[in-house]
């Protein structure tokens, strides 16, 4: 059987194809491997569940060198596609990362309020170092000037589904990043 592949009925267009999200990542890999050269075996990479799930399966595969995974949840925004402003976090690292040199693997800086309460909650246990990689940096005046070592894509101030990223818990499966037609929340 053949496979067809066709855009989402729901996107209104394709921002960023699966080859460039690949190239990106293996890009991003590559760096990381290069400025993490000398402190094998004490990096973690942090994910934040759960948009940033598929991005992390696909970055640490293009780190090479010894590492641990490690996942935190934390929620702002509900069901909708603006940020509640209020983080609550509903799962914690278990790694003890004291002492050593952490990457927030994230999916996408919006107001930069999710960031910021991830660096923040890391930098109690101590690492050595954080920084972070996210995939996704939205162009937005009003962002705080947070530090992201490591960003795949400047985008548009759009809401954007795929590659883990969802709207209301859908379309993270689609294996390309596409801007969602407001009519498929603004008539809910
Ligand atoms: P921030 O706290 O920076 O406003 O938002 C960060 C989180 O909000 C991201 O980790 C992501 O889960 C979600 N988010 C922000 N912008 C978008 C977007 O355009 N699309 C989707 N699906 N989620 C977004």
């Amino acid at each position: 059987m053949q496979a067809v592949q066709t855009t989402h009925p729901d996107i209104e267009r394709v921002l960023i194809s699966e080859e460039e999200l690949r190239a990106c990542v293996a890009k991003m890999g590559a760096d990381i491997t290069r400025d993490y050269a000398n402190e094998e075996a004490r990096i973690v990479v942090v994910s934040v569940l759960r948009g940033a799930a598929i991005f992390m399966s696909d970055l640490v595969r293009e780190i090479h060198l010894p590492l641990e995974m490690d996942y935190m949840a934390v929620s702002s925004y509900g069901s909708g596609v603006t940020s509640s402003g209020t983080i609550k976090l509903q799962k914690d690292i278990t790694t003890d990362i004291q002492g050593k040199h952490v990457i927030i693997a994230e999916d996408i800086i919006d107001s930069g309020l999710t960031l910021q309460y991830t660096i923040d909650h890391l930098a109690y246990f101590k690492p050595a170092s954080i920084q972070v990689a996210s995939l996704l940096r939205k162009v937005r005046d009003d962002q705080p000037d947070i530090d992201a070592k490591y960003v795949g894509f400047e985008i548009p101030d759009a809401f954007v589904v795929g590659y883990g990223l969802d709207y209301a818990e859908r379309y993270r499966n689609l294996p390309y990043l596409g801007v969602l037609k407001p009519a498929v929340y603004e008539n809910k």
